[in-house]
This record gives structure tokens, sequence and C-alpha cells, in this order.
């Protein structure tokens, strides 16, 4: 058995054959956890997750790049199907979050990824996701929910935040570092604050700067997720070039191998470590 943590059947790439490809995941022991990037996202979610006993579970947020901050122009993703807000409704959501298939508020982090043209809107764009970021933490604190983050392009100052809360909090946040683009010394900040790492297809591309089989190396097997962001990041070998759950497999065995373990030990630890972190049942 394998659980896709990180999935976007809530998406519109899946309107047409969801219920199928669902099917299908469980077919082959996969459950999945489908990942909300704005109200409807999130909403989509957890109206799928409730339509299953058991298998399908939701994550509910606002991703900083559905933020309409005004000060970029960003592209819509006909895939995801997505609305822009202009800010995070927290009451909405912490209704949205009232499902008891809803384990973790997700995904949320920052984004800069989008360069707005001027120092001063590119720092005050930097400003909003922050804020945004913060208040997504408290909604979580405040359910005692894991959270999902998204990060790219802005490790510092996600862990300046993050080691700032931990700090200053009375209260142990639980996560996972969510489809990991780093480098080795973040990586071992993110564990050291006890944080999961979510690898996905992402493993399979050259990226300057980052070295994901050492990250894998240096992540203990009981610390790693794995997951798809299907529809995207379809793995080498996948037969589809829209992804979905199933596409984990893939993930698993490319970990395997570089963990030197065997498939099966590595989808239980793996299946193990998703059920403890989001309390699946
Ligand atoms: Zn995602």
């Amino acid at each position: 058995m394998l659980v896709d943590t990180h999935s976007h059947l809530n998406f519109a790439a899946f309107n047409k054959d969801r219920e199928e490809v669902i099917k299908k995941c469980f077919e082959n022991n996969v459950w999945m956890i489908n990942i909300g990037t704005n109200y409807e996202t999130s909403k989509k979610a957890v109206e799928i997750a409730e339509k299953y006993p058991q298998g399908v579970f939701a994550a509910i947020g606002l991703h900083p790049i559905n933020l309409d901050t005004g000060l970029v122009k960003m592209k819509v993703d006909e895939e995801e199907g997505a609305h822009f807000e202009k800010q995070f409704d927290y009451e909405n959501y912490k209704k949205l979050a009232q499902s008891a298939k809803v384990v973790a508020i997700g995904e949320i982090g920052l984004d800069y990824y989008w360069k707005p043209k001027t120092t001063k809107k590119k720092e005050l764009f930097k400003q909003k996701q922050k804020e945004l970021f913060l208040k997504e933490l408290e909604l979580a604190r405040e359910l005692n929910l894991p959270v999902i983050f998204h990060c790219r392009m802005a490790h510092e100052d996600l862990l300046e935040i993050l080691n700032y809360k931990l700090k200053t909090i009375n209260y142990k946040l639980t996560g996972v570092m969510h489809g990991f683009v780093g480098t080795v010394e973040q990586l071992k900040e993110y564990l050291k604050m006890g944080f999961y790492i979510g690898f996905n297809g992402i493993i399979f591309k050259k990226i300057e700067g980052i070295n994901f089989k050492e990250n894998i190396r240096k992540t203990p097997l009981d610390k790693i997720l794995v997951e798809t962001d299907c529809p995207y990041l379809a793995p080498p070998g996948f037969p589809e070039e829209r992804n979905n759950p199933l596409g984990v497999k893939f993930i698993a065995e490319k970990i395997a191998e570089i963990k030197n373990v065997d498939f099966n030990g590595l989808a239980e630890i793996t299946t193990e470590n998703a059920k403890r972190l989001f309390k699946l049942g």
C-alpha cells in the first residue's frame, strides 16, 4: 500500500474521470490526500473526500500563488481552474475544516517565482505572502492540524519565519515540506524542526544547485513522505501525460533504489509516516 500525500484530484484536470481514477487507485492500494490551493479547490477536496468512507482525505488552504496581491500579473492555470483571492477568509476556511476528512492545512507557504517589476513592489509582494502564511499557520495552530508547506525560491524566508514561530509560540507545529527542492543545509534545518520531507516527480529533473539523490540519502526513512503533485510532474515511464496518484509508485521505487532498501519496506514505512503525521484512519 502507498499513500499519495499530495495530489490534486480536486483540480479541473480531473473533472471528467475523477471517480474512475479514484477507483483505479483503490484497486492498486493507493490512498490519497487532495490538497486545496484556494477556497474553491479546498472545498472541492473536502467534497470528494466525503464521498468515500476511507482512503481519500483533504487538506485546505490558500496557496501563495493564488493570492492576488495586485503587484504582479500571474497566469491562470487551466488544469487547476484557479481563482485568485484578494485576502484569506479565515472564518470560511475554518468552517471547511470542520469536516473530519480534513487532515491538514495546506498547501501554504511562500512562492517567489513571479517577480514584480520594482524593488519596492518585490518587497511588498513578499510581505503580503508572509502575512498570508502567518494567518494560515495560526489556523493550523487553532485547529491543531499539521501543515503542508509549499516553498519555491523562498527557503530562507520560510525558515526564518518557522524558526521564529517555533521559538515564540507554545505549540508543537508539525508538517511536511512538500516537493522539497532545496539544499542539503536547508533540508537539515527542516529535519531539525521535526518536519517530514515530501518527494515527488521533480526528483527526476535536473535543477541547478540541487542534489535530489543526496537529499533523499540525508532524509531518515521515518521522515519521508511520497507524493505525486498530480496532475503535474508525471514521472518518467508513467503511461499518461497527466499524472495521477498511481504515479506515486514510481517515486517510491526511485527512493527505495537510492536508499538501498526493498520496495515493500519503503512502501510500508512511508505509509506509516503518512498515517502518523495526518492521523489517517
Ligand atoms: Zn501541489
